[in-house]
């Protein structure tokens, strides 16, 4: 509580642990940061004490730099024992990109829900090829330039460069199960939005929740629509996750993916619907007339459009307004060219 009553968001530590040191969280709960070269500029680690190993969750991307330091983490504040399991709360490359290469130098095992880790490969293939035909269809209908539809992303390149193809799966887990290591019991959460089967674990008996992205303590987490699921409404997936994490105990610490771990999950959870609220609206006000999603994208996104990020603000557009649409706050029409067009409904 803070003096005035409310509640409100703690963070035990008001800076990360510098490149190659660890903070303890909770007994043998360890935290690591590792950078990535992008706009969201780290990842964070999780360690887990097995008495005879360790038990990481997520491991970053296959960078120079990330690799040397979990070279610098083996020999330093890790020595003794081995890196035996990692556990990938979702397939994306910050989460899973040096997967291969730490099962290669430490012999660890991997874990993850079939889905994100079949996502992983999938993307991995994709994204080193050219642009699909499907994906580039897709583009077009939302209002992208036709030009530049056909080809790659600069992005997707540029992290196809800093993520190595997943090794195998050695394990999986469900919505429910209750998974051991770091000598606790972790309660699997699976959630779609973010990605498709999102793996948060929470531990009954120390209030402990691995969130991923699924809660992150100041941005918001990338929700979009994939083109292979051109239809999807993952914001409504993802805000109806959000009452499974409501019902977590007010002194829940929680360790997210990027950003500060952090004491006050109900006040973080309001904080992101309201942040989707104004967004929604914001779409509501932007269609003074038909438009379509790219140019809803340049509207919510203006600094994304013309830069290597355009296409994730476009599906984020779509995701906004898909969600308007199931609500009926939006109708969706096509012009003459098969463009879609979005009009207040
Ligand atoms: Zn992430």
């Amino acid at each position: 509580m803070s003096q005035t009553g409310q509640p409100q968001i703690l963070f035990p530590y008001e800076a990360p642990p510098a490149a190659g040191e660890t903070y303890e969280m909770a007994p043998g709960v360890w935290w690591v940061r590792l950078p990535l070269p992008l706009a969201l500029d780290h990842v964070n680690i999780w360690v887990l004490d097995d008495g005879d190993g360790w038990t990481i969750v997520d491991c970053g991307l296959a960078t120079e730099d990330s690799i040397a330091i979990w070279a610098a983490l083996a020999s330093g504040p890790f020595a003794g024992k081995r890196f035996r399991r990692l556990i990938a709360t979702h397939g994306h490359p910050d989460h899973i990109g040096a997967a291969r290469h730490l099962a290669q130098t430490f012999d660890l095992s991997l874990a993850a829900t079939m889905v994100e880790w079949q996502t992983a490969v999938m993307r991995h293939g994709e994204m080193s090829g050219d642009a699909l035909p499907g994906q580039t269809r897709f583009l077009i209908e939302h209002g992208y330039p036709a030009e530049k539809a056909a080809r790659r992303s600069a992005f997707g390149k540029s992290i196809t460069a800093m993520m190595s193809a997943p090794p195998e799966l050695d394990s999986s887990f469900s919505h429910g199960d209750v998974v051991r290591f770091g000598q606790r019991n972790w309660r699997i959460i699976i959630a779609g939005g973010h990605a498709e089967a999102h793996a948060s674990f929470y531990c009954e008996e120390d209030h402990i929740l691995i969130a991923g992205d699924q809660i992150l303590p100041r941005i918001t987490p990338f929700v979009g629509v994939d083109w292979r699921t051109p239809e999807d409404d993952p914001l409504k997936t993802y805000l109806d996750s959000m009452a499974i994490f409501g019902e977590l105990p007010v002194d829940t610490l929680v360790l997210p993916g990027h950003g500060l771990p952090f004491r006050g999950l109900p006040v973080r959870l309001g904080q992101m619907h309201k942040h989707h609220d104004v967004r929604l609206d914001s779409v509501i006000a932007g269609l003074d007339r038909p438009r379509h999603a790219f140019d809803i994208a340049g509207l919510l996104f203006p600094r994304a459009v013309g830069t290597g990020h355009e296409r994730m603000a476009l599906s984020e557009s779509i995701a906004h307004l898909h969600y308007l649409l199931s609500h009926g706050r939006v109708g969706r029409t096509r012009d003459g060219e098969g463009v879609l067009l979005f009009e207040r409904g």
